[in-house]
């Protein structure tokens, strides 16, 4: 079982991931940012539509449903919020799997910025495809749920292989490392920050990112560390992580 990821920049900040299943040729786009682009880059590969895969019902993310399928004729497949903005047709939810042709993703409840956000994950390739929960060094933020609700939905992510590829949906890496240094003295991430300002000068891509990187570095992931320094020294991890959120929504860096 081989994925082939085919990344592009489109809209403002957003990635756009089309994968294919090299046993068979079954592709796949996950999140539909902006149709045209997606369109253009699946006559640029030669690839034809299979299935989009979609992690939440937020515009930049569910948006081309429509005019993709309707030139592609594929199958759509999301978690049943997406359908506030167009019709799904399979809807799955935490638990579920979806095949691409060999290749199986696991459907991994993900809510917290919005209530039924999810995330797909190819165990066998070890690549994670996870919308608006996990940035580099960042996380989504809170738009419908609760800090607990995306603390869990955060560990459930952080329990993935070490190694996992993950594919964040935004390339916002600069500014959160700029927060991260507002909350994080450690070598690792100022290490990593250095990195991250000099690839950004580059014009480089900061995703993806790995699960092992986001754990030794993300201040989200790290919040119970860091709990001293956001005023929440002795809380409950979860309310560690609401401190770090609600921290990073009024930083301005
Ligand atoms: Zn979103
Ligand atoms: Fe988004």
């Amino acid at each position: 079982m081989t994925l082939t990821v085919h990344q592009f920049p489109c809209l403002s900040d957003n990635y756009g991931f089309l994968v294919r299943d090299e046993a068979t040729g079954k592709t796949a786009c996950i999140d539909t940012p902006d149709a045209a682009a997606i369109l253009r880059e699946l006559e640029d590969l030669g690839w034809d539509l299979d299935l989009i895969l979609n992690t939440h019902w937020h515009p930049d993310h569910a948006g081309g449903n429509l005019d993709i399928k309707a030139i592609t004729g594929c199958t759509i497949v999301g978690p049943a919020e997406v359908t506030r903005i167009a019709p799904l047709d399979r809807e799955v939810a935490g638990g579920d799997t979806v095949q691409l042709g060999e290749t199986t993703f696991q459907v991994i409840e993900s809510g917290g910025h919005t209530m039924g956000h999810i995330a797909f994950f190819d165990a066998a390739d070890r690549i994670a495809f996870v919308g608006d929960t996990l940035f580099a060094l960042g996380c989504g933020r809170l738009f419908e749920g609760t800090p607990e609700q995306m603390w869990d939905s955060l560990q459930r992510l952080a329990a993935l292989p070490d190694e996992t590829r993950v594919y964040c949906a935004h390339e916002y890496t600069a500014s959160n490392a700029r927060f991260a240094l507002s909350v994080d003295d450690g070598d690792a991430v100022k290490a990593r920050a250095a990195d991250i300002f000099a690839a950004r000068e580059r014009g480089e891509w900061t995703v993806p990112t790995t699960i092992g990187l986001e754990k030794a570095t993300n201040p989200f992931l790290r919040a119970p560390a860091l709990a001293g320094r956001v005023g929440a020294a002795g809380e409950p991890d979860a309310r560690a992580f609401a401190a770090v959120r609600s921290a990073k929504d009024s930083f301005q860096g």
